[in-house]
């Protein structure tokens, strides 16, 4: 598989939604993005969760990827549907746990740190997920409308009729296929 499929999305406007989006077309052959230990510490970084990859372990890439899809199916219920027990376990065992605490750095600038980074931030995602689900924005957890992709995102716009994981990308597609098809229609 081409390099730019592994490539991690931040377009949900969740670091626990974002994370849900590390396995890769859901709808179809769901692919791991999270291939490697150094995969989930350099995600953190690329999230802006942690500003340098912590050691990750074997072990704890299992349990992170368990969380994830925890997560997953429970945000995917847009706030109706009955959670699997399971599910709820698994992110409260987590949310429970010492997360990222946030400290000044010399140029006052905020840090997030941890004496154990790693599990830290997987309790930081846990309590973001606790957070969204809970909250009002739970119904706004939607999956892109396009035929072709499975993205989670948080539909954070006024009216709430967001339906594209992004409008450069699946967004701007759809408006372009939809002017084909007028055109079509009305050159017959
Ligand atoms: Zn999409």
């Amino acid at each position: 598989m081409p390099d730019r499929e592994y490539r991690f999305h931040f377009k949900s406007g969740r670091p626990s939604i974002d994370f849900v989006t590390t396995v890769g077309e859901r709808w179809r052959r769901s692919f791991e993005r999270l291939r490697e230990p150094a995969d989930l510490g350099r995600w953190f970084v690329e999230a802006g969760v942690l500003s340098e990859p912590p050691a990750v372990s074997e072990k704890l890439l299992g349990e992170a990827r368990v969380l994830r899809e925890a997560i997953y199916r429970t945000a995917k219920l847009a706030g109706e549907g009955v959670p699997a027990p399971a599910d709820l376990a698994e992110i409260n065992r987590w949310a429970v746990r010492p997360a990222l605490a946030p400290q000044l750095d010399p140029r006052l600038e905020l840090r997030w740190e941890a004496e154990d980074p790693a599990p830290a931030a997987l309790a930081t995602l846990a309590r973001d997920a606790v957070d969204l689900i809970s909250g009002p924005l739970a119904s706004r957890v939607k999956e892109c409308a396009s035929d072709d992709c499975a993205l989670l995102f948080v539909d954070l716009s006024r009216p709430g009729r967001r339906r594209w994981c992004s409008m450069d990308g699946c967004g701007n597609r759809a408006k372009t296929s939809s002017y084909r098809r007028r055109r079509k229609e009305a050159s017959r």
